[in-house]
């Protein structure tokens, strides 16, 4: 009885599903379909001996794996070789012609759908494993996951001994565009395009995940079969038609190339009325006979032939130019469009990266241009379309202010980049307090990007300088803080008042001034008073600071905003004096080693820090600018050229006499 109602069911239901999935012809609402859905699930749970390998229950997903097994392919899954204009296709029919004779062949012109390819393995009728085409030999096994998309049959009408057919899963526009409205919704990556979004999902080790993406299929090729005889690529494809499958749409063979192209410039044009992404469209011998003739190269087959459309381009109007303040203070204008959807997706903003960029093109507000994807992902202005102009087009100027925080927009000569100077520009302030409390600024034990993140967000920092003013309580509310790890902070933030000068003057973020030169000014100056006294001459003719660098470190130091954030930061105790290390000298100022080689006494850390110590510089490589080349045992090519140039070669005994002088 129950058997026999199990049985029942399971038809059934793999009925229904079939006509709603593949047929897209409902017969049953999908609350009747559920309620039988139920009942069966209640009587397999009660008799799960009797449960069928095809059950529509399976489609629910299994439990979550913790990798892919490997699935080596017996039939390779090749890939096509493309054409991208009409010439090329008529190339490739003369190549056929050329093995079988004119007029004796008929093509078969498909979809080329965006998606990704599998194949699909049934024994005795039943799905029994699928899997990726990986590198066309070896894929992976994503049978679980594909065993959610509701329009793979399970069972096949007929017990086929052995069959493997080929296809392309791929997610509709739709059920991408609702995915990621819902991704965005939850402040999650979006997927690029439709194609990633099923790539990612069939991949997916969880397989609720992959069912509730609503992947779909179509399959297009019988890899292998066993049992039934096939003729042509028609006669497939009818034949899978018939075992329940969702077979690639709309096969009519045809007898020349030229009707044959025809049908594929019909596909490019009905491209974006599809609920589907193709690609191209795709060329192949119908009959299989003549294929097995022409054969295959390593990668392609000789029978099939790719047409690729070129990215579409859509014409639209750009409303308003408006720039994003970016983490670095680049200011980076955008342009808002008037919303078209453009290769499988909406656009309604596009970035113009700079003003030079929007002068070349000649773009202004209120022009309509021509958008296109670049590469099919990322959207691009490709044009202006002048025609459309009827002088009421703004030009589109830079801020002089930063829209984030009002301070000044400066542009840095030789760089196409607008910034914003302002250290207290929330676009700007997480980064640079990261920078300051960073090991190789003020090292700041304990304070990462998290909790920096979590400081300004809660309005307790609003510069580097209010981490020193921080108290107790305030930190301890943050999320994962305790009274524990707040005092922690507290005392490795007491810990760096005693940082070396130059850590104080890198952590200030200054552009161009790293490290080195914060340590030969700090030198060089003696105090950060002295520093910001300075002019940017005197600070040019220290050997190995640049002239930019000497100039923005000037230009800091005369802003309002950072005096202002500086005063505050050294009323809270902070070492603004240089102290000189033990054994610190300007002995080797100015002059570049290179150190090759081993050596007995000292590792080549330590003779770097040696040289450095004593204000010289230790460089990688041998030039004409090397002053010196330092050489232990079993020196090679870095000596040689050093000979070869005429570099001073020293051993390091002489070095070693060089700063002790
Ligand atoms: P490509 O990835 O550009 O080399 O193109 C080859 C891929 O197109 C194959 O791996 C298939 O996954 C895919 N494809 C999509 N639709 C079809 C189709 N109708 N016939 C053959 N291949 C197709
Ligand atoms: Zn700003």
């Amino acid at each position: 009885m129950s058997a026999a109602r199990i049985k029942e069911l399971t038809e059934l239901l793999n009925y229904h599903a079939h006509k709603y999935y593949v047929e897209d012809s409902p017969e049953i609402s999908d609350y009747e379909y559920d309620h039988l859905l139920h009942e069966l699930e209640q009587l397999e749970e009660q008799y799960p001996e009797l449960k069928d390998p095809a059950s529509p229950t399976v489609r629910v997903g299994g439990k979550i794996l913790e990798g892919f097994e490997s699935v080596t392919h017996e039939v390779p899954m090749q890939s096509l070789h493309d054409s991208f204009n009409e010439q090329d296709v008529m190339d490739f029919d003369t190549r056929v012609s050329g093995v079988l004779g004119s007029g004796t062949y008929e093509y078969v012109a498909e979809h080329k759908i965006d998606g990704l390819s599998v194949s699909l393995e049934y024994r005795d009728g039943l799905f029994v494993r699928g899997s990726t085409r990986g590198d066309g030999i070896t894929g992976e096994d994503v049978t679980q996951n594909l065993k959610t998309i509701a329009s793979i049959p399970l069972r096949l009408k007929d017990t086929v001994p052995l069959l493997e057919v080929r296809g392309e899963v791929f997610m509709a526009k739709d059920t991408f565009d609702s995915l990621n409205a819902q991704r965005e919704k939850n402040e999650e990556p979006l997927f690029a395009n439709p194609r990633n979004a099923a790539a990612g999902s069939l991949r997916q080790l969880n397989p609720q995940i992959a069912r509730e993406r609503k992947l779909d299929i179509f399959v297009f090729n019988i890899q292998k079969i066993e049992g039934v005889e096939i003729n042509t690529h028609t006669e497939a494809l009818d034949f899978l038609k018939e075992q329940g499958f969702k077979v690639i749409p709309q096969h009519k063979a045809y007898k020349t190339i030229k009707e044959a192209f025809n049908r594929v410039l019909e596909i490019g044009e009905e491209r974006y009325s599809l609920p589907f992404e193709i690609d191209g469209a795709v060329l192949k011998i119908n009959n299989l006979e003549q294929r097995e003739i022409l054969g295959s190269t390593s990668k392609f087959p000789r029978w099939a032939e790719a047409y690729k459309f070129p990215a579409e381009t859509k014409k639209t109007k750009l409303l308003d130019i408006i720039v994003q303040v970016g983490r670095t203070g680049v200011i980076t204008p955008n342009a808002v469009l008037e919303p078209v959807r453009v290769a499988g997706s909406t656009v309604s903003r596009v970035t113009l990266h700079n003003l030079d960029y929007i002068r070349e093109k000649d773009i202004k507000i209120g022009d309509y241009v021509m958008v296109r994807k670049a590469g099919d992902i990322i959207p691009e202005v490709v044009e202006v379309s002048k025609e459309d102009r009827d002088g009421s087009e703004r030009e589109f100027y830079m801020p002089e202010r930063c829209p984030e925080c009002g301070a000044e927009v400066l542009r840095t000569d030789g760089e196409a980049a607008y910034r914003c100077v302002g250290t207290a520009c929330p676009a700007q302030l997480a980064r640079s307090i990261i920078h300051f409390a960073s090991r190789d600024a003020m090292d700041i034990d304990g304070l990462g990007p998290a909790i920096v993140n979590q400081l300004i967000d809660n309005g307790l920092i609003t510069s580097w300088a209010d981490l020193y003013y921080l108290n107790k309580e305030d930190i301890a509310k943050l999320e994962k803080m305790g009274d524990k790890s707040a005092q922690n902070l507290l005392d490795a933030l007491e810990e760096t008042k005693k940082r070396e000068l130059f850590r104080l003057l890198f952590a200030f973020g200054i552009r161009l001034n790293g490290q080195r030169s914060s340590k030969l000014l700090a030198k060089h100056f003696g105090s950060l008073e002295n520093i910001m006294n300075a002019t940017a001459e005197e600070m040019s003719q220290i050997p190995d600071i640049g002239e930019k660098t000497a100039q923005n470190v000037f230009e800091y130091f005369k802003n309002d905003k950072n005096l202002e954030l500086i005063q505050k930061l050294v009323a809270s105790g902070v070492n603004t004096e240089y102290h000189a290390e033990e054994g610190e000298t300007n002995r080797l100022s100015g002059k570049k080693f290179v150190i090759t080689g081993k050596f007995e006494e000292l590792s080549r850390a330590e003779m770097t820090a040696l040289v450095e110590k004593n204000g010289g510089k230790a460089s990688g490589s041998v030039s004409k600018n090397t002053d010196y080349v330092i050489a232990g045992e079993d020196a090679g090519s870095k000596l040689d050229k050093a000979n070869s140039l005429g570099v001073t070669v020293l051993t390091f005994d002489e070095f070693m006499k060089m700063i002790s002088e």
